[in-house]
């Protein structure tokens, strides 16, 4: 072996790497909390995760190196092409596809792991191994559901047992993979019985994300992800890998954080978000019966034009349908224009504006607004009663004032962006379509509120052109 190739087997060398990888992970995430700094900590984080996976791969002194390189290029040639090409909106089944294959990865370790050691591993092992197997195959299974939910390959619409037999079905899988877990755990040996929990836990992924609608798919994927970290930091104590523990534990932790904030941002419960049947079709009749004998007022792009010429303060508001339209760089274009009539111009950012958290920064990030201009429900909404035009684009639920006002209704207690207080409100949207949660927006017919019908691009290019003719 030649000096350097001992250097690099040692295990002091390789302990310390493992340190600067941790220390790496840590710094991305932190850097992730700001738009400013989010691109390079996913660089940063990524540095650590070559360390990382450099270092272990030395480690154990791998025989096979063939199969190595060709599981990384696979991966690095499905991966690369997949991340470049991703519309932004379809970034929550991304999530999802990748958290599966962790998951997924996870229950093959322990699977594997089990059939090379068999009960030998001892209890310490052996535990974890199989709650990373019974976790791992219901994140794998679970966040392949939910990606064929938000990819539309399977219906939005919760998908479930009538009456109880929802429940006693995921129970008694529950209860099957724990007891043979429980037997394995306490000295048989049986590959089947081994095999038969991971079926059971698969059966049980499914059978937790079909009931779950599609508007809380994105929250369900988050959980899912924290699931991941967790089998993953348990199949690192069963591998005896501590950049597989400190990873999963960082996954788990900041996954847990996530959909705690996301659950709080749209005022559901985890265990109500679990249990189902939100986001279906029941919503959006009740609310095209309310609307019935209410009429909103349309209005132009000239009109809306002269509305935000002759402004002092004007707030954005963008939602989903800003998103869709990809109008994030005629938006910015526009607000330059305005910007240098003298026009006051801010963005009010809603936590859960869009299909998943940070959704909006992103967009406006990418059209260079910036990040001062951004600011947060908190601090913009008592602003509002001052602002002169609050523009909406392609934003439903995060204005609907019922969150608010009416107890009834199943967004209440959710915190909005108090739009419906700006002197002006002008909604861009193509329809009187509902948003995500299914249920109608008082804010369309209020006297303050006009709708400016068409997608969101081509209204804001409208509009602009206007200002600029003005
Ligand atoms: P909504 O989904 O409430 O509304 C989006 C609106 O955009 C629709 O009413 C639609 O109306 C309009 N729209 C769609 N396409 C276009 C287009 N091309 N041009 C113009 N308008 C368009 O979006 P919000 O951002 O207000 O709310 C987000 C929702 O997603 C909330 O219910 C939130 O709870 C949920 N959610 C968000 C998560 C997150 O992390 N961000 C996670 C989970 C759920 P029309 O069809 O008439 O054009």
């Amino acid at each position: 072996m030649t000096v350097s190739g001992i250097f690099l087997r040692d295990d002091t060398v390789l302990d310390y790497a493992y340190i600067v990888a941790f220390s790496l992970f840590i710094l991305g995430l932190m850097m992730l909390t700001t738009p400013g700094t989010a691109r390079r900590g996913n660089k940063v984080a990524a540095v650590g995760m070559a360390i990382a996976i450099a270092d272990t791969l030395l480690r154990h002194g791998i025989h096979r190196w063939g199969l190595i390189i060709l599981g990384l290029a696979i991966g690095t040639a499905i991966g690369i092409p997949a991340a470049r090409n991703v519309k932004m909106t379809a970034m929550p089944q991304m999530v999802a596809l990748f958290n599966g294959v962790g998951g997924g990865a996870v229950a093959l370790i322990s699977w594997a792991e089990y059939r090379h050691f068999g009960n030998s591993l001892g209890s310490k092992h052996l535990i974890p191994t199989l709650f990373a197997a019974i976790v791992g195959s219901i994140s794998f299974w679970g966040s392949n559901i939910a990606f064929g939910k938000l990819q539309e390959l399977l219906p939005g619409r919760p998908i479930m047992l009538p009456g109880r037999l929802q429940t006693v079905l995921n129970a008694t899988l529950l209860t099957a993979a724990v007891v043979m877990s429980v037997i394995i755990a306490t000295g048989t040996h049986s590959g089947l019985m081994f095999f038969l929990i991971l079926v059971a836990a698969a059966i049980l992924g499914n059978a937790i994300v079909l009931p779950i609608g599609g508007a809380d798919m994105p929250v369900v994927i988050s959980l899912l992800n924290a699931f991941t970290g967790l089998s993953a930091a348990a199949a690192g104590i069963a591998l005896d890998n501590i950049a597989m523990i400190v990873a999963g534990m960082l996954v788990g932790a900041s996954g847990s954080i996530l959909t705690n904030l996301m659950a709080e941002a749209m005022n559901r419960s985890i265990p109500a978000i679990v249990a189902g049947g939100f986001g279906g079709g029941g919503a959006a009749i009740a609310a095209a019966e309310g609307a019935e004998e209410r009429t909103a007022r349309s209005t132009t792009a000239d009109d809306v034009a002269i509305q935000l010429s002759y402004a002092n303060r004007v707030v954005i508001v963008p939602g989903y349908g800003m998103a869709v339209a990809q109008a994030q760089h005629a938006v910015r274009e526009l607000t330059k224009l305005l910007e240098k009539q003298g026009v006051d111009v801010a963005y009010a950012i809603h936590p859960v504006a869009g299909r998943m958290p940070g959704h909006m920064n992103v967009l406006l990030a990418e059209a260079d607004v910036p990040y001062d201009q951004l600011k947060e429900m908190d601090d913009i909404n008592p602003q509002f009663s001052q602002i002169d035009v609050a523009l909406v684009i392609g934003a439903n639920d995060v204005t609907n004032p019922a969150a608010r006002d009416v107890p009834d209704s199943p967004i209440y207690g959710m915190p909005i962006l108090d739009v419906d207080k700006a002197h002006s409100v002008i909604v861009l949207k193509r329809s009187m379509n509902t948003g995500f949660a299914g249920i109608d927006n008082p804010l369309f017919y209020k006297e303050n509120t006009s709708m400016l019908f068409g997608d969101a691009k081509e209204s804001i290019q409208h509009v602009t052109e206007e200002v600029k003719a003005l």
